[in-house]
């Protein structure tokens, strides 16, 4: 794990989405978990040595953003949407498929429960614990039920999958529209360091080119609607886009499989058939 500013420390070299936590005067904030159980474990260890977990906040409802949070005991908060989309996963795929992780995987899910929010909110929520200060905004793009996470006190924030620094970047159920208009939201705020869902740690002038390549997205998808591609068409004949960035951590080999994800989701939102998952 990385100390990015005095009581807060991320990981961004696991498999999974990046997480971090703060340390407060009152006790761990944890925000996102791990998507190994065996590094939930490992995370579990390290913040034992700071204190006990208050809270845990997660960013949006895919797996690799709150798996985790089944090991520790602490309340979760996220937007309504996350707490909806947890509690209707079919758990038994999802266990099947975190146990493919690794072989100590199987074990350390057996009986596995998951840790779903017990408090939601809609637009934000502000929460406070010892001296900090954790704002919650919704951001929808990546998901219907984003939100940016602001610990003011350390000039953070952790944006969700709106971000993807330097990896790719998964649209397979975003509104391109509502993303774009999430970074300029994460633009106007006063923080200056962004922890990205996927990546290293980045800064304001990352939203300019995470922007871009969501419109170059929308542009190549456009393209081939205008010259009168089917949809099953575009999913297969559409691959330019494989190889613009390399995909994150453990993810290697996916590339084509979500390059038509991306393309299916940007079809049918390109021709009015979209609607939020
Ligand atoms: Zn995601």
């Amino acid at each position: 794990m990385q100390q990015l500013t005095r009581n807060l420390f991320v990981e961004t070299r696991m498999r999974g989405a990046n997480h971090g936590f703060v340390v407060t005067t009152e006790g761990v904030v944890l925000i996102d978990t791990p998507h190994k159980p065996s590094d939930a474990l490992k995370l579990k260890a390290e913040i034992a040595k700071h204190g006990p977990v208050r809270y845990i906040l997660n960013t949006e409802p895919h797996g690799d953003h709150w798996t985790g949070n089944a090991y520790f005991d602490a309340p979760v908060i996220a937007h309504a949407g996350v707490r909806k989309r947890m509690l209707e996963t079919n758990m038994e795929e999802h266990v099947a498929r975190v146990a493919a992780f690794g072989p100590n995987e199987p074990a350390l899910l057996e009986g596995y429960h998951a840790n779903a929010p017990v408090l939601t909110f809609e637009s934000g929520m502000t929460l406070h614990v010892g001296n900090h200060t954790f704002e919650m905004i919704h951001m929808p793009g990546h998901t219907a039920y984003q939100a940016a996470i602001c610990i003011k006190e350390e000039g953070v924030i952790f944006t969700s999958d709106n971000v993807f620094h330097k990896c790719h970047t998964w649209l397979q159920e975003a509104d391109p529209d509502a993303w774009l208009g999430s970074l300029q939201a994460l633009g106007r705020l006063d923080e200056e360091v962004f922890v990205p869902g996927h990546g290293e740690v980045c800064g304001k002038s990352y939203l300019d080119e995470q922007a871009a390549f969501i419109e170059e997205w929308k542009h190549y998808v456009q393209c081939a609607i205008d010259r009168g591609m089917t949809k099953e068409e575009a999913i297969v004949r559409l691959t330019a886009m494989t190889d613009r960035y390399p995909m994150d951590i453990e993810q290697e080999g996916m590339a084509p499989l979500v390059m038509k994800r991306n393309i299916a989701n940007l079809y049918d939102y390109l021709t009015g058939n979209w609607k939020p998952l």
